[in-house]
């Protein structure tokens, strides 16, 4: 019996083993190779065209976002990624689609203060070296 169940206990897992050797691995080398995201993917966020008016930190259940305003031109955009929980609730109801979910996964940092990142609207910031 005891003999028995000591072959069970090495033929069970070589036999696990025999099932997988030949299969694709599902794991990868991270960081020497990157996976490939789902194209839904919510990763950090980027900002473009950006119009200022603040429904992305209505609908943020988080108070991730903060926005200064000069006039109707936003000056600064911060994301406190130490808060957000990638939500998507921003890009979703963002009325002109300015701030989207990107790629970027690679985020952590050594000091909470570090996660606070102010997002750079291209768009405005071109507009504002014409002025
Ligand atoms: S993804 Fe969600 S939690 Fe993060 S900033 Fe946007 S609304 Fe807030
Ligand atoms: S990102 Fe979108 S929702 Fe947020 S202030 Fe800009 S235009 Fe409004």
């Amino acid at each position: 019996m005891k003999l028995l169940k000591f072959l069970k206990g090495i033929i069970l897992p070589l036999l696990t083993v025999l099932k997988h050797l030949f299969k694709p691995a599902v794991t990868l080398q991270y960081p020497e190779e990157k996976p490939i995201l789902p194209e839904k993917f919510r990763g950090c966020h980027t900002l473009e065209n950006c119009i200022g008016c603040g429904v992305c930190v209505q609908s943020c259940p988080c108070q991730a976002i903060s926005i200064k305003k000069d006039g109707n031109k936003v000056v600064s955009y911060k994301i406190d990624l130490g808060r957000c929980m990638f939500c998507g609730n921003c890009e979703y109801y963002c009325p002109v689609s300015a701030i989207k979910m990107g790629k970027d996964f690679e985020l952590a940092k050594e000091n909470r203060s570090d996660l606070i990142i102010e997002l750079i609207d291209e768009s405005q910031s071109e507009g504002r070296a014409d002025n």
